[in-house]
């Protein structure tokens, strides 16, 4: 838990935004790669989709009914049905081979070709069809009932898709409706640029793997899952590297089996005691900044880069252990330097405006994070506290939604105020 200092020279310490904007310097977008559509779903599209044909490619029945020349119906009541020649049936992914001349109609299903000299398809509800059916006739005529306007039930070619039409721009998210209009192009490949690989490791003495029994002194390293976890959610791969016991040579061999990634990132370390740890590592195989950030919680950040065997620098995010300050951190330096990676330009979180249900205090100065629960009522977003905000306090990020932001210079925010807050995920239209 962060401790409680008087004493601190705010001034010395970097704003979230001046770090940000630091660690960012280090990314671009990666480079694009060809893979199957189904693959790339959160992806950036790198190329630009132009319509090769119209869709739909023929005009077709918007109904199951019949097709027919709207001059032959025109006259039409239900008092005073027209009767035509049924000449044939057209399903869909069939061409009819006959043409529709006056006094006949064909036979037509939802998504079939519309036939030659055919303007207009009747709905079978609007038909005698049932009353033929049901006294076991064969439908070699029909009777139409009700009519609308010429070109009723017609899709026209080309109403969804013009040819030559661009249809996905350069940098668009794929989305499953994106995916959707690259299958009905006919693609089966798309290029999107690649997804960073992140190597994460787990520091310090206590930690065991999850699914061995518990030990005195010991804790179960959950950083490593969350933090892998929170790198899928946001469109990376991750590669746990497991844990490194607190000793130099241990975390750089685990270090060094992770070098092939785009971004690394280490959990704990970097507050007062081991300070000096993840530092010499840094110092000794890359460059290192360190930094006080001016937030609550994970104050203490760590940022570099590490030298790979080929020369290449790759970039290290050092995360405080405790486990909110890490998940917290990771939303804002973690999160943005993989969607900068990813192409996107957006890398903000979605805020809202709640009013408070509680109480967020802020002794010193920092700007808080404050773990909530974000709900809404009618018209208002409400954000109630989620309890001890110690930043080894899990379940209490858990239970949150979002993170209330309480500025720097405001000592807190009272039930009934307003507060932004940082959605984490987007809350559910739920009673508060
Ligand atoms: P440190 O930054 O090493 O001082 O760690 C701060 C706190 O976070 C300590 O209580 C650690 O036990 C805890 N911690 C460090 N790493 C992990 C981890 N991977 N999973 C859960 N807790 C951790
Ligand atoms: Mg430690």
């Amino acid at each position: 838990m962060d401790t409680h200092h008087h004493h601190n020279h705010n001034e010395d310490m970097l704003q979230v935004e001046e770090a940000l904007e630091l660690i960012l310097a280090n990314f671009g977008k990666l480079p694009s790669e060809v893979k199957p559509i189904l693959d790339t779903l959160g992806q950036t599209l790198d190329e630009s989709i132009t319509a090769t044909f119209d869709i739909p490619p023929l005009e077709n029945s918007a109904m199951d009914g019949y097709a027919l020349r709207y001059e032959d119906i025109s006259h039409t009541t239900p008092d005073h049905p027209t009767t035509l020649e049924v000449i044939g049936e057209v399903a869909a992914g069939h061409i009819s081979n006959k043409e529709v001349r006056p006094g006949s109609a064909i036979r037509i299903m939802t998504g079939a070709p519309i036939p030659d000299g055919a303007d207009t398809v009747i709905p079978f509800e609007d038909t005698d069809e049932i009353d033929r059916k049901n006294s076991g006739k064969k439908i070699n005529q029909i009777g139409i009932r009700i009519i609308s306007q010429r070109r009723a039930n017609i899709r026209p070619a080309g109403e969804d898709v013009k040819k030559d039409e661009v249809i996905l721009t350069k940098g668009t998210i794929l989305r499953p409706t994106e995916i959707g209009v690259l299958a009905s192009m006919g693609k089966s490949e798309v290029k999107v640029i690649r997804k960073p690989h992140v190597s994460i490791l787990a520091t310090g003495d206590e930690l065991l793997q999850p699914g061995s029994p518990i030990e005195p002194g010991k804790i179960f390293d959950s950083n490593s899952f969350s933090l892998a976890a929170s790198v899928t959610k946001y469109g990376g791969i991750p590669h746990p590297l497991g844990i490194a016991p607190d000793n130099l040579e241990a975390t750089v061999e685990k270090l060094n089996q992770g070098l092939d990634a785009d971004l690394l990132i280490t959990s704990a370390g970097v507050s007062k005691g081991d300070y000096d740890f993840i530092k010499d590592v840094l110092v000794q195989h890359g460059e290192i900044k360190f930094w006080s950030v001016r937030m609550r919680p994970a104050k203490p950040l760590a940022f570099g880069t590490i030298k790979d065997p080929k020369g290449r620098m790759v970039p290290h995010i050092g995360l405080p252990g405790n486990p909110v300050s890490a998940l917290v951190a990771f939303e804002q330096f973690c999160r943005p330097a993989i969607l900068r990676m990813l192409g996107r330009t957006e890398l903000t979180k979605p805020t809202v405006t709640a009013i408070l249900r509680g109480k967020i205090i802020n002794y010193d100065g920092r700007r808080v994070y404050a773990r909530v629960v974000v709900g809404k009522t009618g018209e208002n977003y409400y954000a109630i506290p989620t309890g001890p905000q110690g930043s080894n306090i899990l379940t209490s990020i858990s239970r949150a939604n979002g993170l209330a932001i309480c500025p720097q210079d405001v000592p807190e925010i009272n039930d009934g105020q307003i507060v932004i807050v940082q959605m984490l995920d987007w809350p559910e239209e739920v009673e508060v």
